[in-house]
This record gives C-alpha cells, sequence and structure tokens, in this order.
C-alpha cells in the first residue's frame, strides 16, 4: 500500500482559464493533514477517451486517485460515462440519491426533472458518498490490488464537504499507521536565492534526504524543508546547518 495520491480535474473551463482550478490546494493540503501525499495534479478536457486514459495511468502509478467534475445534469457532465466504459461497469439509478434530490429541488421550490435524476447515477457497486451541501454524490470505486478511485462534484463547496465529511475518515481509518511529513521553515531576508544558493554551494551543504524549497517573494526567501517522520535528526540537522550558514539573513519576524 503506498501513501500516494492523485487528482484528475476535469473541465474545459479549467483549461480555458475561466476558471481557478482549486482542488488540488485543497486535496493536498487535506492529504497532507493525515500523512498521504498527493503527487500529481492533472487537468483535462470534457473528452471520454482523454478521461478514461488519464485515469487508467494515474491507477497504474498510485493506490488512490480521485476525479473530480462532470457529474452534473447537462450533456458535457460525462465522467460517469467514461468510468462506466474504462471499468466495464453499469451505471445505476441510486434510489437513496434520488430521494436526497427531490428533498433538494424542493427546499429550492423546484420539481426534479429526468435531467435533474441523471445526477443519481453511480456506477455498479461503488459505495455512494452523500453530499451535504449539494446535488450529485460522490463515489468510492473499490478496485483490485487495493487501488481506489474516488469520483467527486466539481464545484469547490460540493468537493471539499465531501472530503472532509465522507473521505478522510475512510482514509484516516485504512492508513492507521500513516503520519504526517515533519516540515520545518527557514526565512530569510536581504538575500535572493541564487545567493543563496552559493553559499551554501560553497560550504558543500548536503540535504541528507531532505526536500529542499525555496520560495521567493517580497524580497524575503522562504526554505523549506521536508521529510519522512523518521528522518527526524537529519531534517533538525539540515536546518541547524541552514541556520548557522545563513546566520546573516535570517528573518526573525
Ligand atoms: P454540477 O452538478 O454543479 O454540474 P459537476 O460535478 O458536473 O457539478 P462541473 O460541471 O465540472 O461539476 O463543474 C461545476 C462548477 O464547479 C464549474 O463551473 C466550476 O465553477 C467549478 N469547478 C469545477 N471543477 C473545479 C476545480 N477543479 N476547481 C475549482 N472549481 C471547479
Amino acid at each position: 500500500m503506498n501513501n500516494q495520491a492523485e487528482l484528475i480535474s476535469i473541465g474545459n473551463e479549467l483549461l480555458s482559464g475561466r476558471t481557478l482550478n482549486t482542488h488540488g490546494q485543497d486535496l493536498g493540503t487535506a492529504l497532507a493533514a493525515i500523512g498521504l501525499q498527493l503527487v500529481r495534479d492533472t487537468t483535462i478536457p470534457d473528452d471520454i477517451p482523454t478521461i478514461g486514459s488519464a485515469i487508467k495511468e494515474a491507477m497504474g502509478r498510485v493506490d488512490l486517485v480521485f476525479a473530480s467534475g462532470g457529474l452534473g445534469p447537462t450533456v458535457d457532465d460525462i465522467t460517469r460515462d467514461a468510468l462506466g466504459r474504462l471499468l466495464e461497469r453499469k451505471i445505476v439509478l441510486h434510489l437513496p440519491t434520488v430521494n436526497h434530490l427531490k428533498g433538494w429541488y424542493q427546499k429550492r421550490g423546484r420539481t426534479i426533472t429526468d435531467a435533474g435524476k441523471r445526477q443519481a447515477l453511480v456506477l455498479e457497486n461503488s459505495a455512494v458518498l452523500p453530499n451535504s451541501v449539494g446535488a450529485a454524490p460522490g463515489q468510492r470505486i473499490d478496485l483490485s490490488a487495493g487501488k481506489t478511485l474516488f469520483v467527486l462534484p466539481g464545484p469547490p463547496n460540493e468537493f471539499n464537504a465531501i472530503l472532509s465529511e465522507e473521505i478522510v475518515p475512510w482514509l484516516q481509518d485504512r492508513y492507521a499507521d500513516a503520519r504526517p511529513r515533519l516540515v520545518r521553515i527557514v526565512h530569510t531576508k536581504g538575500i535572493g536565492e541564487s545567493d543563496i544558493v552559493t553559499i551554501l554551494e560553497k560550504a558543500n551543504f548536503q540535504s541528507g534526504g531532505i526536500d529542499l524549497g525555496f520560495y521567493p517573494g517580497g524580497g524575503k526567501v522562504e526554505i523549506r524543508l521536508v521529510a519522512n517522520p523518521e528522518k527526524e535528526p537529519e531534517i533538525l540537522g539540515a536546518e541547524q546547518q541552514l541556520r548557522d550558514l545563513l546566520a546573516d539573513f535570517l528573518d526573525l519576524e
């Protein structure tokens, strides 16, 4: 069982620049907090073969795949058809969701149409994940070799509600031993990235398997050190070395 996940965001509007894709940030943060890692975030158009191949490739790389968008009632909402074809599973009407949708439409003074009912179509044998803030539910599809595919609606409030209410508790249970990665941060000011690198190279600084990231902005540079939980001595050692080498430029505010 690996602790890695990929996200596939589906939607032409994400590629045209009309909508800012926020799911990667939300999912990456939620997974990191429970010791899992989002390792790839792919955005693809509303196109059945592209959806099928993107999900298949991701399933070949990691155990957890999240697909979002394209579950609504309109003609461009083709995610479940793409999944039905890829996984060779029937698409069935989920009656508890039809009832949920009826109530959801009623509360808004509307009557559910046949198009609206399409949101209650799910893949056969999927676990249906209730949507407490919207119409289309999410789905969890357990595949062979311990792989799991989550399918989520596109609107961020719905994506995040299903993620926090349904998926995170399930993942915490399944990955009970997972621990968040260690993160240490060194802030500098009055020195640019390239000068920092020159100082580190001259001192032959070795990160010792610690992931290092440099994030400049506003005349300052944030250096982030990230490591697996068992590397605590290494990450603390690397942080101390950085603080010593960059002592004249530390931003201690
Ligand atoms: P709906 O039932 O609302 O149609 P859906 O699952 O079909 O949900 P989409 O039609 O793909 O979702 O997207 C609905 C809206 O959600 C988009 O117009 C966009 O505003 C927003 N959205 C979709 N994907 C993302 C994303 N990755 N990041 C941010 N917003 C998104």
